[in-house]
C-alpha cells in the first residue's frame, strides 16, 4: 500500500510513513486508496489476532515488515478487547467496547504497541546508536509509549512531564519502568515540556549525537491498528445478529474515531459513527457550521480529550470530503460538558454498579440522549480507559474506591525513579547523556 500526504502529491511506502511520522510538507500520511473486504475475506478468522492479520495484510503490501506481520499482530494484540452487552445484566440495550485491558489501561496501548513493534523492526541502524524517542505526552500517551518500548533493543525513550501537574498514579506510570525508559519531571508546565522536545529535535549539536524519533499521535502507525478492534467487534456482532453495529466514540485528536470510519469504509459492517467531544468543541462546531476553527484547548474532566486543533480532522476531510459529504456518511458529532460527565458517572454507578472513566462517560451520555430511531439500532459505547486511571475524579463522584485492574496494580507496585530538571534545553541534554 502507498501513503500520500494530506497536503501534496506523491506517495511513500508504509515503512517511510512509519519512520517519518509527519510528512515533509507538514501534512499527515493517509492511504492512497483503501482496501475493500467482502465479509467472506474474514471467513475462518474468529479471534482478534486472526481478524487483525486479515485486516492489516493489505496495509503491509510492499513493506519490509510484511513477513513479520504475524509477530507484529501478536505483540500488539496481546490483551482482550471485549464487546460486552449490558442488556442482560442491566436491561439497558447497549454494548460497551472495552479498550482498556492493555498494560496501561487505555486504548493508546494498541497504537503504541503496534508502532513499537514496527519501528524496532525497521530500524537498521540500531546497532550503531540507539533510537531516542523523545516524548512530552498529554493524556495517557506517555505510559503507553513507555510500556510499548520497554526493554526493546536499540531504542531508548525519554519522557518529560510537568512536575506536580500529573496525578500520582499517572506519574507512576511514566516513572516505573527503568532499563531503556528515562523519565524527567520538568519544573514548568506541559507547554514547557513540549517546547523542550521541539528544541531538542532541531538542535544541531544534539541531532549529531542522537537519532531522535517521536511516537506522537500523528504517526499513521498509531491509527492503522485501531481499526482492527472496530473490525473485530462489528464482525462478531454481525455474525451473531445479522446487523451492523453503530459506535459512539469519545474523541480528542480524532484518531480513535477516524479508525472506526476507516474500518467502515473498508467494508466492515458498521452503521452510524458518532464522535463525542468534551467542551473542546472544534469537531462538533465543524459539523454544525462546515467551518474548521482550531483554537486553544480548555481543561476538562476528560483531559485526554482536551484538544482544540484535532489533527486527524485533516485526514478525515482529505479522505472523505467536507462537512456535507461527511454528514451523508452517517457521521455526526456531539459535545458533552463537565456537569454532564459528572452526572453520568454518578448515575451509572448506581444504575450499573460500575464506574465509567470521564472520557467513556461522554459516550454513554450521548447514548442515553439518542432519539428513538437511533436507539433502536444496536449501538456500542466505546470505553477508552479504565476508571482506576482517573481515580481522583471518579472516586469523589461515586463516593467509593475503584478497583484497580491487575495490569495497573503491577505497574503501581514497581519502584519509581526520575530526575527533576529546570525547563531548559541544557538540562534535557544532560538527561540524554545519562
Ligand atoms: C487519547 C484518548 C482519547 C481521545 O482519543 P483520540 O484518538 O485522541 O480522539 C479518549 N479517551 C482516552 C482515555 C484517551 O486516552
Amino acid at each position: 500500500m502507498r501513503f500520500e500526504s494530506t497536503r501534496k502529491e506523491g506517495s511513500v511506502d508504509l515503512d517511510t510513513a512509519l519512520l517519518s511520522g509527519l510528512a515533509p510538507d507538514g501534512g499527515l500520511y493517509v492511504p492512497t486508496s483503501l482496501p475493500q473486504y467482502p465479509l467472506s475475506a474474514f471467513e475462518g478468522a474468529d479471534d482478534l489476532l486472526d481478524i487483525a492479520e486479515v485486516y492489516l495484510q493489505p496495509f503491509f503490501e510492499g513493506s519490509r515488515l510484511a513477513t513479520s506481520l504475524p509477530e507484529i499482530v501478536a505483540e500488539t494484540f496481546h490483551f482482550p478487547i471485549p464487546l460486552l452487552s449490558l442488556a442482560n445484566e442491566t436491561g439497558c440495550p447497549v454494548s460497551v467496547l472495552e479498550l482498556f485491558h492493555g498494560p496501561t489501561a487505555a486504548f493508546k496501548d494498541v497504537g503504541a504497541g503496534f508502532l513499537a513493534a514496527c519501528l524496532t523492526r525497521l530500524d537498521d541502524a540500531a546497532a550503531d546508536r540507539p533510537l531516542t524517542i523523545l516524548v512530552a505526552p498529554s493524556g495517557d500517551t506517555g505510559g503507553a509509549v513507555a510500556s510499548a518500548f520497554h526493554r526493546r533493543d536499540g531504542v531508548r525513550v525519554v519522557v518529560l512531564f510537568p512536575k506536580g501537574k500529573v496525578s500520582p498514579r499517572q506519574q507512576h506510570q511514566l516513572t516505573c519502568w527503568g532499563d531503556n525508559i528515562v523519565a524527567a519531571a520538568v519544573e514548568g508546565t506541559f507547554d514547557d515540556c513540549q517546547r523542550m522536545v521541539k528544541a531538542a529535535f532541531v538542535d544541531p549539536v544534539l541531532r549529531r549525537e542522537y537519532r531522535f524519533s517521536s511516537a506522537n499521535s500523528i504517526n499513521i502507525g498509531r491509527l492503522i491498528p485501531q481499526s482492527v478492534y472496530y473490525a473485530a467487534a462489528s464482525l462478531s456482532h454481525f455474525r451473531q445478529t445479522g446487523k451492523a453495529l453503530s459506535f459512539i466514540v469519545p474523541t480528542g485528536n480524532l484518531g480513535n474515531g477516524l479508525a472506526a470510519v476507516l474500518a467502515r469504509a473498508c467494508g466492515l459492517p458498521i452503521d452510524d459513527i458518532t464522535f463525542v467531544s468534551n467542551a473542546n468543541r472544534t469537531v462538533p462546531d465543524y459539523f454544525a457550521s462546515g467551518e474548521y476553527q482550531p483554537r486553544d484547548s480548555i481543561e476538562t474532566l476528560a483531559s485526554a480529550m482536551d484538544v482544540g486543533a484535532p489533527s486527524n480532522l485533516e485526514r478525515l476531510r482529505h479522505l472523505f470530503g467536507e462537512r456535507d459529504a461527511l454528514l451523508q456518511r452517517s457521521l455526526s458529532a456531539e459535545t458533552v460538558n463537565d456537569d454532564a460527565i459528572r452526572a453520568q458517572i454518578a448515575r451509572d454507578a448506581e444504575r450499573f454498579e460500575f464506574a465509567w472513566c470521564p472520557h467513556s462517560a461522554t459516550a454513554m451520555h450521548v447514548w442515553d440522549h439518542l432519539d428513538a430511531n437511533h436507539k433502536a439500532k444496536p449501538q456500542a459505547v466505546v470505553a477508552t480507559a479504565h476508571p482506576a486511571k482517573f481515580e481522583t475524579i471518579v472516586e469523589p463522584i461515586i463516593g467509593r474506591s475503584v478497583e484497580i485492574p491487575g495490569s495497573l496494580q503491577r505497574l503501581l507496585a514497581l519502584p519509581s525513579e526520575f530526575a527533576t530538571i529546570p525547563p531548559e534545553l541544557d538540562a534535557l541534554a544532560s538527561v540524554l547523556q545519562g
